[in-house]
């Protein structure tokens, strides 16, 4: 689909993948005028296919793209052009018990823009690929204790593709050094902690939940915004508070939420060379949130909350 700047989105169509066509000078390529998506297709049992709440994937670039000065599609045209590329793509969604189908909305400025300034023409696509399920049992961090992913004021609320090359240096460190994934300390203070390079954090204490708050500096989690009503309704208090890392090193147990994670243990945090190990094997209030999660997601459990999305 494209648009002109104050214009709106018109009827996109069905190519096969491929190079795109982009100016030089487009928004995305000069000034990171660029916003991703990620959600998941699942295969019921009985062959139905299933999307997880993909108005909220809408409704989070819709935001993103008012921070970046950008049209964005509108939630129908959204949710129809993923359904549409699920659809077209039937035959690659895997059974459920093998994986899901990842789906990659994306929103660029993709005419020029030679000054600093909004690009003239935008472009939303949607690309997808099968992917196996998420299979490790615990991740291994290690915080940060230079960089920051985001600081107040600024774009960490959203999705932007700018938020990830900045990652990049830490991940490839801690990857290079064993670890699974960084965490990241907020910016203003370096005492409390923020987000991982691709997912929230939850920690654990008796019957008590929590994670740090979406005020601008971590992403809203959809995942993570399942995760808390799930937690509630199960009668666990669940917090979104700033949450100190010498708290999460004290907790029983922790967890990161994601598309891609979905909702998985952490093993260790390591900060300063000291190690922390978590609880992770059965009976963790990770396991049962999971358990919900994804038996909702993949048709086992009543969807009684109206989470999921038929596509055909
Ligand atoms: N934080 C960051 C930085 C992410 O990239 C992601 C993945 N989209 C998440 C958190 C988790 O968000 P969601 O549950 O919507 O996938």
């Amino acid at each position: 689909m494209k648009c002109s700047i104050g214009e709106k989105f018109s009827q996109g169509s069905l190519i096969p993948y491929g190079n795109i066509e982009l100016s030089p000078c487009s928004g995305i390529l000069n000034y990171g005028q660029g916003l991703f998506e990620g959600l998941k297709a699942y295969r019921k049992e009985d062959g139905r296919i299933l999307l997880f709440r993909p108005e909220q994937n809408a409704l989070r670039m819709k935001a993103g793209a008012e921070r970046l000065c950008m049209p964005s599609p509108s939630i129908e045209q959204f949710v129809g052009a993923v359904k549409q590329t699920v659809l077209a793509n039937e035959r690659w969604v895997p059974p459920f018990e093998k994986g899901s189908m990842y789906l990659r909305p994306l929103l660029m400025g993709s005419g020029p823009s030679l000054g600093l300034g909004p690009a003239p023409e935008y472009t939303f696509l949607i690309y997808a690929s099968p992917v196996g399920s998420y299979h490790k049992r615990s991740l291994n961090l290690v915080v940060e204790e230079k960089q920051h992913r985001a600081s107040s004021g600024g774009t960490g609320g959203i999705k932007t593709v700018a938020n990830y090359s900045p990652v990049l240096n830490a991940l490839s460190r801690a990857k290079a050094q064993g670890f699974s994934e960084v965490l990241f300390l907020d910016a203003a203070t370096g005492k409390y902690i923020d987000e991982a390079s691709a997912c929230n954090i939850f920690s654990v204490k008796g019957n008590s939940i929590s994670t740090p708050p979406t005020h601008g500096t971590i992403l809203p989690g959809i995942t993570r915004k399942s995760i808390i009503e799930i937690a509630g309704t199960l009668g666990y208090q669940v917090e979104e508070r700033p949450v100190a890392i010498d708290e999460l090193l004290d907790a029983d147990e922790a967890f990161c939420t994601g598309t891609a994670v979905v909702v998985t243990s952490i093993g260790s945090v390591t900060h300063q060379g000291r190690r922390i190990d978590y609880k992770t094997q059965a009976d963790t209030v990770c396991q049962k949130l999971h358990e919900i999660l994804t038996g909702i997601q993949m048709g086992r459990l009543a969807d009684t909350k109206g989470w999921m999305v038929e596509v055909n």
